[in-house]
């Protein structure tokens, strides 16, 4: 069978769900391929919290409410980022802090359970005109354009999306290169209760030899643990009790949270991190979008929130475009790719050069680090771009 839209997209994340419901919202003809494998987001417990959590800006928010799936979350497992803590570390720790008032704002951001946004995403997909979801997996490149897949069926389309994650099978096929680098950490996740109320406030340690800790609120008494571990550590952390876990963690956090419980002790999981950085995130009749055109650290978690700018960059490109050119065009795509480049760079240059500051353990090093957080955090207009940047808003 030959399939035929204006775009396919290819994969089946957050950030592929919400293209192909940009495009078919616009009124476009979209056919979202999703692999045979897949499901839906996590099942979780009863009285479970997901260990998968995204902090999602105002960029993320404006997408997902003008798609009407922000709407759609379970509002009661949402919790608003009130302020940001961030502190260095030895005997002269320095210490940085954002709040929301000060950014005359309702909230810096929003954490979101990945079971939560994907259950909102699939209630969308339901509704959505001229959308067609087909399982398969994709095998080959149409000479035209479009794709060919395994059962012998085949989807044409002007414009090929690739959200098909960090190892891009999209990515592949268009021979565009990447850099990349290991960071050599592991960011382990899970879940605690904190003996004292958290007032929204996201909190993170910048350490020189245990790594990046960041603790985000939950709605009530929770907190969801990010810990960017150096490798060893993270095999130590996975191998120990969660309740050992919540022991190293009150070192950094007991005077803030009091004590830690964890919330489901066997939920402990951990991820490989690293950055990448494809060449290009467009081909000929190709754009990529999410980790697909970008891997960073999640120290400043924006990978989901660049995927979901990325969206919106691409669906107003190609709703834009001039009527005598097709959805995958060169031009269109070309300005695609300008819109989204410096946002990029700057995302993949912050985060990898924090990731390098904080991790050399050198005595005069971190007495500097220190002394630029406690710097920054006296200096209102540095301040305020810095919160911008957090938030996804220009100054
Ligand atoms: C520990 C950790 C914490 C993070 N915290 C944050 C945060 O707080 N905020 C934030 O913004 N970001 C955060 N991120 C980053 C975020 O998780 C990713 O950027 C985001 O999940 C990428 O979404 P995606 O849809 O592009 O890719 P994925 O979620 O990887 O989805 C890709 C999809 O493509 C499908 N697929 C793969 N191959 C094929 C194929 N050949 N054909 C069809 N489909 C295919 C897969 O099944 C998958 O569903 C964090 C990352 C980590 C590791």
């Amino acid at each position: 069978m030959q399939f035929q839209s204006n775009i396919c997209v290819i994969g089946n994340g957050a950030v592929g769900k919400a293209a192909a419901l940009g495009f078919a919202q616009a009124g476009l003809s979209v056919t979202l391929l999703v692999p045979p494998e897949s499901r839906g987001g996590e099942t979780l417990l009863p009285g479970g919290w997901d260990v998968r959590v995204y902090a999602l800006n105002h960029v993320a928010h404006d997408l997902l409410s003008s798609l009407k799936v922000w709407q759609a979350l379970d509002a009661a497992r949402v919790a608003p980022v009130d302020a940001m803590d961030v502190k260095g570390d030895g005997e002269q720790a320095g210490k940085l802090c954002f709040d929301a008032y000060g950014a005359r704002t309702g909230a810096l951001a929003w954490i979101v359970e990945d079971s939560n946004l994907s259950a909102a995403l699939d209630a969308a997909l339901k509704f959505a005109p001229n959308l067609r979801i087909v399982t398969g997996r994709a095998t080959g490149m149409l000479q035209g354009a479009g794709v060919s897949l395994d059962n012998g069926d085949s989807i044409a389309a002007p414009l090929i999306v690739g959200a098909d994650g960090a190892q891009s099978w999209v990515r592949g096929q268009c021979d565009i290169g990447i850099d990349y680098r290991s960071y050599g950490q592991q960011a382990v996740v899970t879940n605690f209760e904190c003996e004292k109320p958290h007032h929204g406030t996201a909190c993170q340690w910048f350490t020189s030899t245990e790594g990046i800790v960041a603790l985000l609120p939950l709605p009530g008494q929770r907190l969801s643990l990010v810990w960017s571990a150096p490798e060893a550590l993270a095999q130590t952390l996975m191998s120990e009790s969660p309740a050992q876990l919540a022991e190293r963690l009150a070192a950094l956090s007991a005077p803030q949270f009091g004590q830690l419980r964890p919330v489901q002790p066997e939920l402990v999981k951990a991820f490989p991190l690293r950055l990448m950085r494809p060449h290009s995130i467009v081909a000929p009749r190709v754009a990529l979008v999410g980790d697909a055109a970008h891997v960073v650290h999640p120290l400043a978690g924006h990978g989901m929130n660049l995927g979901f700018a990325d969206v919106a960059a691409l669906v107003k490109a190609v709703v834009e475009r001039e009527t005598h050119r097709d959805c995958g065009d060169e031009r269109v795509l070309g300005r695609y790719a300008r819109m989204r480049k410096e946002d990029i760079l700057l995302m993949q240059l912050a985060t990898d050069g924090l990731e390098r500051l904080f991790s050399a353990d050198f005595e005069p090093l971190r007495i500097v680090r220190n002394l630029g957080l406690n710097l920054v955090n006296k200096l209102p207009v540095i301040k305020r771009a810095l919160i911008s940047q957090a938030m996804g808003k220009r100054q």
